[in-house]
């Protein structure tokens, strides 16, 4: 076996103030992922506690806040052809892309040479299970045309991923639904360091690590949730978020390589891991698309999707990403893998 999924255990006792004073036993399990070597942090007593942990959305607190936000919302269709950025120079008609409801323009406030922004639709606000599939599918080749356009004319900037983050506990400035574009000369770090475990893999190897990863998670069915043209969906052994759901396209190197199905394909499983979150009273998500470089140099990367749920909204939320996330590296499992990918395969 060329990939080997490693679990550590450790126990530790003490007397439990929710068990009368009685001496209780935790047992916590760490995973290992068997490509970057970090650790997802699970425990008997944590499964299934993912509501205590990150408490009910406030339905409430949403629709207040997206009501008062719409007024002014640069995003909003009043204003988003008025107000919002434009490129300039001849590598892109009107300085801006437009498809069916979505619109490409730049990042008001760029942190990397490439950074733009996809309104994602008219509507405002959107509920998780509200996200349909066309709509994604509009947005996403909105930015795979974008790289198209701007690597042909600037072909030092190789490196591009696609990402989003939906609502304020997740990142987002704005309420209204919206993607962004984010690359340049230089690979985002985890890309740089997939890239490079994926280089080290193969070889190691002489094989691709996505590909054999596939292979194994077929054959053992736990976390794999289903096979869908382009497209290969599971959950993966050690999570880097919370409810990590993990798109694959096998033999896609880079975004340029998308055909129009594995664009629908990603769309399609987008939304469907969206609504799967919304049934579990989730409010929030992130998202990140994963690319070798448009050069075409790294050919044993796959073009990869991680969607993960984020705090819900409600006042006063305690955040998701403290010391063990943000300075240690190391994520909580509150729902095992297992279980996510046994209970999506139902949203498919
Ligand atoms: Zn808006």
């Amino acid at each position: 076996m060329t990939i080997e999924l490693n679990k550590f255990f450790e126990s530790i006792t003490f007397l439990s103030p929710l068990k009368n004073m009685e001496e209780i036993e935790h047992v916590i399990e760490r995973r290992q992922d068997p490509l970057s070597g970090r650790f997802a942090i699970g425990s008997n007593e944590l499964v299934g506690k993912g509501q205590f942990f990150f408490g009910p959305t406030d339905h409430d607190l949403i629709e207040k806040v997206a009501r008062e936000s719409r007024e002014n919302c640069f995003f909003c269709p009043e204003n988003v052809e008025g107000t919002t950025p434009r490129y300039t120079g001849d590598w892109l008609a009107e300085g801006c892309l437009k498809k069916g409801e979505c619109i490409l323009f730049p990042n008001l406030f760029p942190v990397s040479a490439v950074h733009a922004v996809v309104a994602l639709g008219r509507a405002h606000y959107r509920k998780l299970d509200d996200f349909p599939a066309d709509l994604l599918e509009d947005g996403l080749s909105t930015s795979v045309e974008f790289c198209k356009s701007l690597y042909r004319a600037m072909p030092e900037n190789k490196y591009f991923t696609i990402n989003s983050n939906y609502l304020f506990p997740a990142g987002a400035s704005l309420v209204h639904p919206h993607m962004q574009i984010f690359g340049g000369k230089y690979p985002a770090s985890i890309t740089n360091e997939t890239l490079e475990a994926c280089r080290r893999f193969f070889e190691d190897e002489a094989l691709s690590y996505f590909d054999q990863l596939l292979k194994l998670e077929r054959q053992l069915g736990q976390r794999y949730v289903i096979g869908e043209g382009p497209l290969e969906w599971l959950t993966p052994f050690a999570p880097m978020g919370t409810n990590e759901v993990l798109g694959i396209v096998p033999g896609c190197q880079h975004l340029l390589m998308l055909s129009d199905q594995a664009i629908a394909g990603l769309a399609n499983g987008i939304s469907k891991v969206l609504a799967f979150y919304s049934k579990m009273d989730f409010s929030t998500f992130n998202f990140s698309i994963y690319s070798a470089p448009l050069d075409g140099s790294r050919n044993f990367f796959p073009v990869f999707i991680r969607i993960i749920c984020r705090q819900n909204v409600r006042p006063n939320y305690r955040t998701d990403d403290y010391f063990i996330q943000k300075l240690l590296g190391e994520e909580l499992m509150l729902t095992l893998p297992e279980d996510l990918a046994r209970n999506l395969k139902d949203f498919w």
